[in-house]
């Protein structure tokens, strides 16, 4: 038989759909894929139930239902400063996922550099081979996760095409800071190369920091594409719908891969994101309040066992060293072992590596019902014996 496509055959199932499957035969709880358990905002759904019933169920235009495009020029409006051209500045996809795609897909010519930072989400790497490109990858070093300043400058050259910038980060809840930003844009400029911006998690920010987004830095609207992610945003991961904003110039031709990888996404769920998008200030503030008690709420429960807690300042995500657990084994092992014998699932920080990785991080997501979080707590203090 023929061989079949090299980078995705050699994949593998994602470390997301491995531990959750894992999770559910042993029935523990799952504190690895990061979903929210909660129903996301009743008049939400409420709205898209109704669009369901009352507006047109067939193709929406390729680039979005004008009122969603509307209102994601409006939210950056309101929250970034940022002028959006809702008609040809704004593109709705199937969730960030297909936006990075269609971006990566859009704008890589075989033998482009890609400059990526781990520890990275896992759909980057494959996506960007299957481009043609080659991915230069640049390393954070925990604890404390800095910007390393000196080898993004080095992973640059005259053939770098893009970087993938992902703030706040997964898995370490990393939030770039200005300084940091500024630093990536004079990178940008000196090598002419363009930014993709995974900011899906924007909403989901900490102790009163600011997310700010790379294109709002001068010089940078011509080169960055921001992508969003209505599952973070409104709790509804399963929703699926993302949007990409950009000069129209550098949008075109995403939305030329856009179009033929899925073409649109659903229209009730796509207007009930709009109606989403002009929520109150206190939603967005509710959003991350909850989510930050429920970070301190783990992270102080899971330091207790014996855990080290890293700094988290975004994300659904806490990043907890194993070192001084006493277990005999590596953080795959590790999370192999909570999972059947504590019944808590968690990830294994290493899958977010390609080169060499740490093997004492696990990833936990805090992002669940309080009474799930102190389930979770009580079953990982009694396994450790404590
Ligand atoms: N980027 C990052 C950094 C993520 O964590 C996720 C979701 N886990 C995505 C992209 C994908 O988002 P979506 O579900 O909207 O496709």
């Amino acid at each position: 038989m023929k061989p079949t496509n090299r980078t995705f055959s050699a994949a593998g199932t994602t470390i997301f759909e491995v531990t959750s499957r894992l999770a559910a035969e042993h029935k523990a709880i799952n504190l690895g894929q990061g979903f929210p358990d909660n129903k996301g905002p009743e008049d939400v759904r409420a709205k898209a139930r109704e669009f369901l019933e009352d507006e047109p169920n067939q193709y929406p235009p390729m680039m979005g239902v004008p009122a969603l495009r509307q209102a994601v020029a409006a939210h950056d409006q309101r929250f970034y400063n940022l002028e959006v051209d809702s008609e040809r500045g704004v593109m709705i996809t199937a969730g960030a996922t297909e936006a990075l795609a269609s971006c990566l897909f859009g704008l890589i010519e075989p033998g482009d550099e890609v400059v990526v930072i781990e520890p990275l989400y896992d759909s980057y790497l494959p996506v960007i081979r299957r481009a043609g490109g080659i991915p230069r990858v640049v390393r954070m070093t925990p604890p404390h996760w800095e910007l390393p300043r000196e080898g993004l400058a080095k992973a640059f050259t005259e053939k770098t095409k893009l970087l993938i910038l992902n703030s706040p980060m997964n898995p370490n809840g990393k939030v770039f800071s200005q300084e940091d930003l500024s630093f990536v844009a004079g990178l940008l400029t000196q090598h002419d190369a363009y930014a993709v911006c995974d900011e899906v998690y924007e909403h989901l920010i900490f102790d009163g920091k600011q997310h700010i987004p790379l294109i709002t830095l001068p010089g940078m609207a011509k080169r960055c594409l921001r992508i969003g992610s209505a599952g973070k945003t409104f709790s509804l991961t399963g929703w699926k719908i993302g949007y990409v904003v950009a000069d129209p110039t550098l949008l075109q031709p995403v939305a030329r891969a856009h179009q033929f990888i899925t073409f649109t996404v659903a229209p009730n769920l796509q207007r009930a994101v709009a109606y989403g998008l002009g929520q109150s200030e206190d939603y967005f503030k509710s959003l991350s309040r909850d989510l930050q008690k429920k970070r301190d709420f783990l992270s102080e429960k899971l330091s207790g066992i014996g855990f080290s807690i890293l700094p988290c300042e975004g994300t659904y995500f806490v990043t907890a060293d194993i070192s001084h657990l006493g277990f005999d084994g590596d953080d795959a092992e590790f999370c192999r072992h909570i999972t059947i014998e504590a019944g808590v699932t968690a990830i294994p920080v290493s899958a977010f590596y390609e080169s060499v990785p740490p093997r004492n991080l696990v990833r936990f997501a805090f992002c669940k019902d309080d009474k799930i979080l102190e389930e979770a707590a009580g079953r990982l203090t009694r396994h450790f014996g404590l």
